[in-house]
């Protein structure tokens, strides 16, 4: 594949970078058990919330209960994907000691050998970029480490003994230069199916497959006498998507997820942060941007009009495309499951047939062909979201 490398990402700086605060993230509100120490701090802070978070723990509650919402087959399903990748959210697992003896390394004959092992441990695509201390987020905001999380299952409930790390609230550091960026594919017809617990499988799967390949591969680094922390689903210090765009894995897609040069937005990510010295990726210009902004497609597929249609806005200093997660997340608590309808309409993540790569040669190319191809893919597969049926295994 060839990479359209530029010397900056494409989004737009207009302002001074701010850090995200993890407690402010729809997923860590869901998870504030009603009464703990936690939601009654945030909330005194933000009563503006209590109503709304009420209603997007509703998710949570759905896939913990399923006499409520779910039959008993279903959440197994869920809870087979999503529960043991908990285990590896552990401090001592994302990050650890690091060897005393520091093995001597060229930057770039180490950058290829890291991709070649993650590639191999199961990655399927990795690069490597810079660490911008604007994308740490500023405090810890997510569970599991606090009482009463019983969520994914509960695996833990309150600290585990020994545990010295930071608790919920806590200022977030992450003090390496450079980020290990990797992006895994999801099975398309398992995610066709879109919010069911066929697709929460598959994304459960394969969050967990990125988060055993960061602590792998964290481990690794650690063992040559570098440091290194393990960046995934359920102990992240750091926002991998514009880490990723940094790195040149891909862009920010109107649907707020990273968009994949052969992945298109069928992906999860995972990082590594480290101050192993590694040659640098630059980032890249597949004429995403300009992509997006003719299609629409996953904004007028998306049943809770999370996605915008109209222009982008200012985040934090940054001009972009800016989903409402809550939206989204109310949404997922009607169903009762994680919905994927916008990362399966995206004419970029269409299967890469030797037709559909060519397609995409040309429209990284020529901005012209760029509406022909979302038109086409209209007449192809349709403009709306067409569910995909569930697996032959499921019986
Ligand atoms: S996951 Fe579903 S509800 Fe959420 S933004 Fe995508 S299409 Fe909309
Ligand atoms: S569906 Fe269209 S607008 Fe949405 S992320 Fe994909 S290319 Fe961009």
């Amino acid at each position: 594949m060839v990479r359209w490398e530029v010397e900056c990402p494409t989004y737009e700086v207009v302002g001074a970078l701010s850090r995200f605060d993890e407690r402010d993230n729809v997923f860590s509100r869901e998870r504030l058990e009603p009464g703990s120490i936690e939601e009654r701090a945030y909330h005194v802070a933000h009563p503006e919330l209590v109503k709304i978070d009420r209603r997007i723990r509703a998710f949570i509650d759905a896939v913990n209960s399923p006499e409520e919402s779910n039959s008993q087959v279903d959440a197994a399903l869920y809870k087979a994907g999503f529960g043991p990748v908990v285990g590896l959210a552990l401090p001592d697992v994302v990050d650890g000691e690091v060897a005393p003896t520091q093995v001597q390394v060229d930057p770039a004959g180490m950058a290829a050998r890291i991709k070649a092992l993650a590639l191999h441990l199961g990655a399927d695509d990795v690069r490597v970029g810079p660490l911008n201390p604007a994308w740490i987020y500023s405090h810890r905001g997510t569970p599991p480490f606090f009482a009463g999380y019983r969520s994914n299952p509960p695996h833990f409930d309150g600290l585990p003994q020994g545990y010295r790390d930071l608790a919920w609230g806590d200022p977030v550091e992450v003090p390496h230069r450079y980020a290990i960026s990797m992006a895994f594919a999801q099975d398309r017809d398992l995610l066709g199916t879109g919010g069911t617990p066929f697709s929460d499988l598959e994304v459960g799967r394969v969050y967990a497959l990125g988060a055993m390949v960061a602590t792998q591969l964290a481990a690794y680094i650690r063992a040559l006498g570098w440091p290194a922390r393990a960046h995934h689903l359920r102990n992240y210090g750091v926002l991998v998507v514009p880490v990723a765009v940094d790195a040149g894995l891909g862009e920010l897609g109107r649907c707020g997820y990273l968009m994949h040069p052969w992945l298109g937005t069928n992906l999860r990510l995972a990082c590594v942060t480290t101050d192993l010295p590694l040659a640098l990726d630059p980032p890249v210009d597949l004429g995403f941007q300009d992509f997006c902004a003719n299609c629409l497609k996953c904004a007028t597929a998306c049943p809770s009009g999370a996605i915008p249609t109209g222009e982008k806005v200012v985040v934090r200093g940054v001009r972009r495309w800016q989903i409402d997660p809550v939206k989204c997340l109310l949404y997922w608590s009607h169903l009762g499951s994680a919905c994927t309808i916008c990362q399966t309409v995206c004419p970029l993540s269409r299967p890469r047939t030797p037709l559909n790569r060519l397609l995409a040669r040309v429209a990284f190319r020529l901005p012209a062909v760029r509406r022909f191809l979302v038109r086409l893919d209209d007449w192809v597969y349709g403009r709306d979201f067409r569910p995909a049926p569930p697996p032959a295994w499921a019986g």
